[in-house]
């Protein structure tokens, strides 16, 4: 297997300042194509620190992918010390030149020298045409090594990745195809999928690898399996086997999220959805409105984030929600029947709880998220119990609602 490893350039990576998003992004992308990023290496913008890395990476890889460096401001320093490593001159290549000039042109806005630096190179490159950024990608070559240097900027590094440095490294480093599947679920504990798998995993081709993958309350279970360890259709025997294992709290066996997922239910079945919310603060809402076309079944979200509000909103009064307290079964239900009956939708999900746990306040203890759904067919409530930090509790409680919402569609 060919060692590939990543060379990520920027000290706003190391402070913390940028999230390295460029180096998960490619481990994911070649894995799918059956490579494994055999080793990353981070680093500042600096020639000494640039030349031993790459000499390091170069000494014990057989590829190298570099990220960032190639903008056009001063602390930018990586194509000289490319050059001074892989030799030739600064040359203009004109194709980028015109490509810069002409992108300027276009959004009418005043090119400068500075600016065309970018079309500067070594001359012992090869260029990989950037078409959706200025900076060009840069290949060199020392001793059958490819050395593939990349803008940092993720959609630019993402477009070279898949139109330029993945084909080549498929024909440098042929590997055997390798199959996977996905099966997402929501609400149970990876603890007790391990469990279960300990049962379920024996009946499956011995060469099927299983990936736990979770995120606030859902678990993504990623299943591989390579050409030569079994067939296909030996995966896709497991994955649905996995399926059924899983079925009260599976949501889809692909890539797509839960708003997604619920998104297209709603639409499949033309029924609508109305929200009304409190602890996740209009949370909901824009992860909804994140999916495109969401306006076909989307109708809106009440944040009704005070007793007042839930009051003047959603029709509730204050000596309901004094009687029951405002996080109890009570208030979450009538938020949902509130806005469902207000916004005249076919489903209404009502939240209502706290997100964090406030230490040095006795009067609250974990933080506890109250649902309630209305529905055509009736009204039902759940309590969540969350253990994370508020963003996290947010973020889950969001999916439980989905979630929620998602199997009364499919029922
Ligand atoms: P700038 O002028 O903004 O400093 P630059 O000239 O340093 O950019 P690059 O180093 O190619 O050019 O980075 C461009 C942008 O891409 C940076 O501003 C940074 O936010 C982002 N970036 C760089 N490396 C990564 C990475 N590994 N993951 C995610 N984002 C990155
Ligand atoms: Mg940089």
């Amino acid at each position: 297997m060919a060692k590939i490893a990543l060379l990520n350039i920027g000290s706003e990576l190391l402070k913390g300042r940028t999230l390295n998003t460029n180096s998960a992004w490619i481990g994911e992308k070649l894995k799918e194509y059956g490579w494994t990023v055999e080793e990353t290496l981070v680093i500042h913008d600096e020639a000494d620190s640039i030349k031993r890395g790459l000499s390091n990476l170069m000494s014990r890889n057989d590829a190298i992918i570099i990220t960032g460096g190639l903008g056009p401001t001063k602390d930018d320093i990586t194509k000289p010390v490319l050059m001074e490593i892989f030799g030739g001159e600064m040359v203009r290549d004109e194709e980028t030149d015109s490509r810069i000039r002409k992108w300027y042109e276009m959004r009418q806005r005043q090119i400068n020298d500075f600016i065309l630096l970018q079309a500067l190179v070594p001359s012992s490159c090869t260029v990989m045409t950037n078409l959706v950024g200025t900076a060009p990608g840069m290949r060199f070559d020392r001793g059958g090594i490819p050395v593939y240097s990349l803008p940092g900027v993720p959609q630019e590094m993402r477009h070279l990745m898949e139109h330029k440095v993945i084909p080549d490294l498929q024909k440098r480093f042929p590997v055997s195809q390798l199959w996977l599947e996905v099966v997402k679920i929501f609400g149970f504990p990876e603890s007790e999928v391990a469990i279960r798998m300990q049962t379920l995993q024996p009946r499956f081709n011995p060469g099927v690898q299983v990936a736990y993958l979770p995120t606030d309350g859902q678990l993504k279970l990623e299943l591989s399996l390579a050409e030569g360890q079994g067939r296909q259709e030996d995966l896709i025997a497991a994955r649905q086997m996995m399926e059924e294992e899983f079925a009260p709290w599976w949501f889809t066996s692909d890539d797509r999220s839960l708003e997604e997922v619920l998104g297209e239910e709603l639409k499949k079945l033309g029924k609508t959805l109305a929200l009304a919310e409190s602890a996740t603060g209009g949370a909901l809402a824009s992860r909804i409105t994140s999916v495109s076309g969401a306006s076909k079944y989307f109708l809106g979200s009440m944040v009704t984030y005070s007793n007042q509000a839930k009051c003047v909103a959603l029709g509730l009064t204050e000596e309901f929600i004094e009687t029951h307290g405002v996080v109890s079964e009570q208030v979450a239900l009538a938020m949902a029947e509130g806005t469902r009956e207000r916004l005249k939708a076919d489903f209404g999900i009502g939240i209502t709880g706290t997100a964090q746990v406030y230490p040095n306040d006795p009067d609250y203890g974990q933080p506890v998220i109250w649902f309630g759904v209305a529905t055509p067919a009736g009204s039902f409530t759940r309590k969540g119990i969350y253990h994370q930090d508020r963003a996290s509790n947010i973020r889950h409680a969001c999916n439980t609602a989905m979630f929620l919402a998602l199997r009364e569609l499919r029922k």
